[in-house]
């Protein structure tokens, strides 16, 4: 018997530049694959394990914004990524 593995894409940690990215994703990427991430942003992928950590990585606002507003999340009067120019949706 199998032992089954579920991911939650939403839940993925996509790092680049210091900032955690969001991506909807419809698979998990494989290295090397280029995905594209809500504010635009595109990079290739790379895996690493949790010892890399994400102590002092930052959210990426705009991408934040984007995914709230995809999953009807309420988006507060003064979210950063109100202040910087989103990508279209
Ligand atoms: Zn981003």
């Amino acid at each position: 018997m199998a032992l089954t593995v579920r991911l939650d894409l939403d839940h993925l940690h996509l790092v680049a530049h210091g900032e955690r990215h969001r991506a909807r994703l419809s698979h998990v990427p494989r290295p090397g694959e280029t995905i594209t991430m809500l504010c635009g942003y595109a990079d290739f992928v790379e895996y690493t394990d949790r010892s890399a950590g994400l102590v002092g990585v930052r959210t990426c606002w705009p991408c934040d914004l984007v995914y709230r507003r995809q999953v009807g999340v309420r988006v507060p009067a003064d979210h950063p990524g109100l202040r910087r120019p989103t990508p279209p949706t």
